[in-house]
């Protein structure tokens, strides 16, 4: 039976580590993403070039309607088969100081980080429990362990994303699905480029980091690997940092 992984936020970034090394794993991808068809379909090349298998799957993790819709289309499809990983990774930073955020800038972020979270592992796990495992990981963030200026909103999610994670693990434990949370530091992609931006100058000096150096997407993904893999069957409920010992 093969094995599928539906990864979101796939088309770029640590999404797309991911999805290419799930697929060196053996696992067909299911490719998630937003809006971002050039990159999704350039990620889906290069998983098809390491001799995986992947299908794109664009919706927006904040509508339930969309992800319904596009899971519904796909278990017509595939009548016996479910989606043994999911990796909610799909995010997004809009920052801004406290005292001139907006409402909207609050919602938004917390729709795609955390409410994206709900709606696509409450639709994903019918098939896990049914067939008594799966593997979920939760991309969390250094910003929900510890706090960064101009980011309260994403903190909100990404601290509440471990929350989740820690409750999940244990009512999907009896099912022998494990529910893990990865805390990455600052990674080199499109998001940590956009969020320097925002950040005062101190945060932004690498030697703020003890490694003296970011993390790449990849480095990431081996870790995903791993908690997806048979060899972490007994680890659940853990929120694992990745930061070059940031934190
Ligand atoms: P990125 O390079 O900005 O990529 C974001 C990905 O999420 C893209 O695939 C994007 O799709 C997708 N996405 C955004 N909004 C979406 C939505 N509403 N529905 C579906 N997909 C959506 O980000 P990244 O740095 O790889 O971040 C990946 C995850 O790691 C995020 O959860 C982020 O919070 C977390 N993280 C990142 C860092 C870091 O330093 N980079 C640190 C800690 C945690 P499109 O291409 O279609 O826009």
């Amino acid at each position: 039976m093969k094995r599928y992984a539906l990864i979101t936020g796939g088309s770029r970034g640590i999404g797309r580590a991911i999805a290419i090394e799930l697929a060196k794993d053996g696992c067909a991808i299911l490719l998630n993403y937003k809006s971002n068809h050039a990159e999704a379909e350039e990620t889906k090349r290069l998983i098809e070039a390491a001799g995986g298998e992947a299908e794109l799957m664009p919706f927006d993790v904040s509508q339930p309607d969309a992800i319904n819709a596009a899971l519904d289309n796909w278990f017509a499809a595939h009548p016996d088969e479910y989606i043994d990983v999911l990796v909610n990774n799909a995010g997004i930073v809009d920052d801004e100081i406290m005292l001139l955020m907006e409402p909207e800038q609050w919602h938004r972020v917390v729709d795609v980080n955390l409410n994206g979270f709900f709606y696509c592992t409450r639709r994903v796990i019918e098939g896990m429990v049914f067939n008594h495992h799966g593997r979920i990981v939760n991309i969390s963030s250094i910003s929900g362990q510890t706090g960064f200026p101009g980011m309260v909103n994403y903190a909100a999610a990404k601290s509440a994303l471990i929350g989740v994670t820690k409750a999940l693990a244990t009512e999907l434990a009896p099912k022998h699905i494990t529910v893990n949370a990865v805390a990455p530091g600052m990674i080199q992609t499109d998001m940590a480029r956009q969020s320097a931006e925002y950040m005062p100058e101190h945060l932004k000096d690498i030697n703020s980091i003890p490694m003296r150096r970011l993390g790449k997407p990849e480095e990431v993904a081996y870790l995903v690997s791993f908690l997806c893999s048979n060899r972490a069957d007994y680890i659940s409920g853990q929120i694992i940092g990745i930061n070059g010992a940031a934190f």
